[in-house]
Order: C-alpha cells, then structure tokens, then sequence
C-alpha cells in the first residue's frame, strides 16, 4: 500500500502514516537520488543512468527533477550563470538536467516530471486562497510535504511507469531541500519495499595528500541517517577509481554493504557512466534491492553502440558557434549551450565525425569587422538562441560572411531570425531591417513581436509566457528540410517571443528565401533556408531543433548540417 495520490481523500493534517490505505491498482516503485558532500558531480547523470539501465531491464521508468530553489520554472534564469532552459513539449521551462533524462531515456516527459519550491508553494497558497484547507492552519509539515508527494505520483500516473527515479536537487544538509527529503522519508515509511535512496557522493583527492578521503563522505551519510533517511547505494564519485580498502571503510561506517558501494571515477564521456554502472552490476542490485522480478534485458546493446561509434570516429570538423558570451569560461557556456553540443555530437557520430566546437565572441566582429574572415577556417557556423543587443551586430557580420563564402551555416531560432535580418538588409536591399526586439520602430520590421505578446511585454509579464513548446510544421517538397526529415509535418520544441513578420514574407521569397517549414495555418515561419544550388547550407529554425535531439535518434536537421560540413572538411565542394 502507498500513500494515496489525491490529497482530497484525506484530512489534509491526517499523518499520512495512518491515512493511506487506499489500495493503488499497481505499486510503483521509487528511487531517490541524493547528492553527498558537495553539487555539481554528476547526479543528473547518475539519475539518466540509474534510468536507462532500469528501462533496458524491460520497465517503463520516468525521471523527475526536483529543484528546491523559489522560482516557479527555470525560464528566468541566466543561463549562463545557471545552464541552458530545457523546454518540454508541453512549454515547461524547466533544468538541463530534464535534457539528460530525455536523451538518456529517449523519451519525451511531462510536466510533473519537474517540480520546484516555488511550485509547490504556489499550489499550496493558491489552494489556502481558496479555502482548500478548510479553515486549517497550513504548514510545511503536512501540507507543502504532501504537495510534494502528491506530484511524485502525479509524475508516475502521467506517464504510466513503473518506477521512477527522483533527483533531488542540492547537497543534504542544505536548508531549502530537506522538506523534499521529508517528502521522500514519509513515502518510504508508507512503502517500506518500494522505496529506496541512491546518494551520489564525492571523494577527494588532496593533491597535498595524493590520497583519497573517505571522511567526507562519512558525514554525508551520516548527515542523512540524521533525517531518518538510510542510503541503500552509494556512488562513489572521484577522480580515480574507489579501492576496496576505502570501500570496507565507507561500508563500516555507513551501515550500506561494501558492494553497494559503487566507485564512479572520472569518464571522458557521459554516455560511458551507465555501462560502467552495469559493469559493477548496478541494474540487479537495484531489481534486487526493490524485489522486482528480471525481465529481458537489451543489455544496453545499442548504447554500448553508440559509445563505441563515438570513440571510433575517425574523421573531424570544425564548427564555430557564434554568440554572446560575457567573457565567461568555456565551462559555463558549455552547460548554457548543452543541447546543442549535444545534438551536434549526435548528427557528428551518426556522419562519422568527431566535432570539434569553438566559441567565438560575436562582440569581437564588432570592434574589428576584418577578423570575421577567421570563419574561413571552419567547416560550419552556428548562431544559437538569444536574446538582446548584445553581439548582434556582429553575428550579422558572420552570416553575411558564411553566406557569401558558402560556408554551411545553421541558425537557431536567433540564428534563424538573424539570418534573415541579414538576407533583408545585404540581398534585398531593405536597408534599416531589424528585429522590434532590439529596434522598437525600424524601417523595416522582419522581425516582428507575435500580436499576443504586445500585452504581455508592456505588462512585464515574463516568466512562462513565450511560444513555448511543440507546435506543428508543415515541411515544403523538394527542400532541405524535406530531404532530412522525410517527412511531410513536424513537431518541434519553440521558446520565442519574435517572429518573421507575415508582411515581409512574400519580399523573402521572391527574393530567393524559401519558408520550407510553415505553421500549419500558414501565418508563421518555421524554417527558412536558401536552396542547394544557391548556398550548400544556409538554413534557420524558429523553433530550437536540438532539444529534441538523442543519442540513439539524432536530429534529421543537424544530421543533414553534419553531412554537408563533412564534405566540406573534406574539400568536396
Ligand atoms: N529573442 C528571440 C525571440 O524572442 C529569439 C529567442 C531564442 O533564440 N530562443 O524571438
């Protein structure tokens, strides 16, 4: 028996303990992926792995985020300083770490599969405001801890799985995650055999000492032994590989036996964690540990596959991203642009190639135009996503210069509406063309607000309020974009406010532009490209085509962008 699913069939103040004996047709299971010690090691990837590997043993698993800080979603965040916004295919703007699920799981999820502080505090204020309560004093403890489990089977019910995997955010110890962690206690005090707890610690090194430290992760244990929570696995992540002496010593010290305990060492690439998981047999210690029967297994066949093509590519291309990039390193760009690494390193191993990416600052174009003509030295060109002045100027520049040098370009969504800014201005001569996001009042306004978001801008209504999620497309014969998907209507992921004004369209095409992806009344552009016989590849996206990008299913688009810049690093045109 578990905790029941509507917090309306109970007094909300009933301890759940005693209030949940109304039976569930099915019994999901539950695993809690919990970070020791310190963030940023690697849970998301311990969650995407633990996932994939229980789903390759034949059950049907989602993956939850919980983010424990106040925002409602993670559409006003920086992505610089906080990693790329992952869009769903319902518009949720949630984490990057849902992007990993979804590209380990190949599979896309729901909106309950990523909850927040600020939305469970909302559903709990908004359902007060009410008089959901009844008259009750509302606290944390039932009420936001309920609203909290309430979701985790929200998430199980959506997608109709029979385990799911739940990474909470944060390290233990933090203040603003123990109420999930509470949350996660009281379920497995419900379903004492159908819940278990993963932590994803990390041990140092010293290079003082030369010598990996077990302490830290001692405490961490313990830490969480101090919310009444055990650990039944722990992964062992460092720089090197955990000896059976450190082992022996967390296993004592942390009542979970030595051979749960999982040494996670450093990996070249993501992809390889979850079969060095299975290597030390984390799948059946799971089923194990849940007392879950063995299916059949695809033993990770076709990602063991896709790793090995990776390693095996023999040849390389160059690609230039060109954005904005605030000085910041080139690790925290990589997480602000993780999607599309990503799927550029899906279409490059499906092609063959090994992709080396550059960053290049948009800005440096515009203090010194002349230098664009490094791009001379790249196999291909993308402009990302973005928003605002900053560098635009300059991403111009390098379009107009991969337009009229041939070099493959791929604009997306930005990419795509400068493109054409560009295309405006330099071929059809409609000087003083801009975007009304940077230019209130140009000469000529290609880009243009979408009329339903006038009200929202003047009111500053920003969070949640973009053209956000899938829409449909309509592909055009005898394009590029038609030779990639092969197919005649598309569904893709959109997060924008602008878009290619509906009165300069008929300009674009007699101009030589072909809108070969349109909405399906026709009033909005999807994709625009130059044909073949013009320019090998110069084709933008409204929508951003790299977040529905996976290993084991790469983006038709980037595969066909990959494929011309393969040839050209090979001098075939
Ligand atoms: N800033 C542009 C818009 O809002 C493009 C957004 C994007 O690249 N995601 O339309």
């Amino acid at each position: 028996m578990a905790v029941t699913r509507s917090s309306k069939k109970r007094s909300d103040d009933t301890p759940l303990a005693a209030s949940s004996k109304i039976g569930k047709k099915k019994r999901h299971k539950y695993i809690f992926v919990i970070g020791g010690v310190m963030s940023g090691v690697g849970k998301g990837i311990a969650t995407s792995s633990i996932a994939l590997i229980l789903q390759s043993k034949g059950y049907k698993v989602n993956a939850v985020k919980i983010d424990p800080y106040l925002n409602i979603d993670a559409g006003t965040m920086n992505p610089t300083e906080h990693g790329e916004v992952f869009v769903l295919r319902s518009g949720l703007e949630t984490d990057q770490d849902m992007g990993n699920y979804e590209r380990f799981l190949n599979v896309s999820l729901n909106p309950a599969d990523y909850m927040t502080s600020g939305m469970v505090y909302q559903s709990v204020l908004e359902k007060e405001r009410n008089l959901g309560y009844g008259g009750k004093c509302v606290e944390a403890i039932p009420h936001v801890r309920d609203e909290i489990i309430h979701r985790i089977h929200l998430a199980t019910d959506q997608n109709g799985s029979d385990i799911s995997v739940i990474e909470i955010g944060g390290t233990v110890g933090d203040f603003q995650n123990a109420l999930f962690i509470e949350a996660a206690r009281v379920l497995k005090l419900e379903n004492p055999e159908d819940v278990l707890f993963v932590m994803v610690s990390y041990l140092p090194v010293p290079g003082t000492l030369g010598e990996m430290k077990t302490r830290p992760t001692q405490n961490a244990v313990q830490q969480l032994n101090s919310y009444g929570v055990q650990a039944s696995i722990i992964i062992a992540r460092s720089s090197q590989v955990l000896d059976k002496r450190r082992k022996e010593k967390i296993a004592i010290n942390s009542n979970v036996p030595a051979d749960h305990i999982i040494s996670a060492p450093d990996v070249d690439s993501i992809y390889d964690v979850p079969l060095n998981f299975e290597r030390e047999k984390m799948g059946e210690m799971l089923l194990k540990l849940l007392k879950l029967p063995k299916k059949s297994s695809t033993e990770l066949k076709d990602w063991a596959r896709f790793v090995g093509r990776i390693k095996n590519a023999k040849k390389e291309v160059k690609i230039a991203i060109v954005g904005k990039y605030f000085d910041t390193g080139d690790f925290v760009l990589s997480d602000a642009y993780l999607s599309v690494i990503e799927a550029i390193k899906f279409s490059s191993t499906e092609v063959g190639a090994k992709a080396h990416i550059t960053w290049v600052n948009a800005k440096d174009y515009e203090k010194n135009p002349k230098s664009v003509s490094e791009l001379e030295n790249y196999d291909g060109v993308i402009v990302p996503g973005g928003f605002g002045e900053t560098g635009i100027e300059g991403k111009i520049l390098a379009i107009q210069y991969v337009r009229e040098k041939k070099i493959p370009y791929f604009g997306l969504c930005y990419g795509m509406q400068l493109m054409l800014i560009e295309y405006a201005r330099n071929v059809l001569g409609l000087e003083g063309s801009h975007t009304t996001e940077i230019n209130s009042n140009p000469t000529h306004p290609v880009i243009d607000v979408m009329p339903e978001q006038k009200d929202i801008i003047a009111h500053s209504n920003y969070g949640g309020s973009m053209r956000l999620g899938v829409y449909k497309a309509q592909i055009k014969k005898g394009t590029i974009a038609e030779k990639a998907y092969k197919q005649s209507v598309v569904e893709e992921r959109h997060r924008h406010r602008y878009e290619v004004n509906p009165e300069y369209v008929s300009q674009f095409e007699k101009g030589g532009v072909v809108f070969s992806g349109v909405s399906p009344s026709g009033v909005l552009m999807e994709i625009a490209e130059l044909p073949r016989s013009v320019h090998p590849f110069m084709l933008g996206t409204q929508f951003h085509p790299e977040l529905q990008a996976r290993p084991l299913d790469p983006h038709p688009l980037f595969t066909e962008f990959l494929s011309t810049v393969l040839k050209r690093s090979i001098k075939n045109f």
